[in-house]
């Protein structure tokens, strides 16, 4: 697997100070966003955040993306951890078809069935360069910030042992309830 590395840098922010590495796979670049102490902690928690570029940079209210954000990345400021944020957005079918798939969901599909009308999987990310990624960081055990059974799975495949899990729950509104239950009820989230 060809994955490209950045050196770290520093990143101030308004969460508190964080390190930053960039990754690139296939012309694709993510980043990992690390607490100061890092390096210290024998067990950091861990968010493998999914980018969300509607919710997390525009603030959408059709999903919990940009609270969950926030909440991991104010979690790992306060604790110590990382943030990985996994470029794949929209379940990994990119903003065209996400977009696509809203108007479908605006037409009375929800977000599993959209995703499939317009041929994809119900999910279709992969997380091999989170993989490498953990690989760089040499890590054995951490506690993970999710509520998707499919990231538990994918972590406990690695071999990592999750010593704690932290739940991402966030506040539900008008906008996201469905695609909150939608979750909940067909892709297992832990809501
Ligand atoms: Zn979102």
């Amino acid at each position: 697997m060809n994955i490209e590395k950045s050196n770290i840098a520093n990143l101030p922010t308004k969460h508190g100070k964080f390190k930053i590495k960039a990754y690139k796979q296939d012309n694709q670049e993510h980043l990992l966003i690390m607490s100061e102490n890092f390096e210290s902690l024998k067990a950091p928690y861990v968010r493998i955040h999914s980018e969300c570029l509607t919710g997390d940079t525009f603030g959408s209210l059709k999903c919990d993306c940009q609270n969950q954000l926030n909440l991991a990345l104010e979690f790992i400021a306060k604790e110590g951890g990382l943030v990985i944020y996994h470029r794949q957005e929209g379940r990994n079918i990119g903003l065209l078809n996400k977009v696509n798939a809203y108007c479908l969901q605006e037409q009375g599909r929800n977000t599993i069935e959209a995703n499939v009308e317009l041929g994809f999987g119900e999910d279709d990310r992969e997380y091999s360069v989170v993989e490498e990624i953990f690989k760089d960081l040499g890590l054995e055990n951490i506690k993970l910030i999710t509520n998707n059974p499919a990231k538990i799975s994918f972590v406990e495949k690695l071999g990592l042992n999750i010593v704690e899990r932290i739940p991402a729950i966030t506040a539900t509104n008008k906008h996201n309830k469905d695609y909150l239950s939608t979750k909940k009820e067909k892709m297992g989230h832990l809501l």
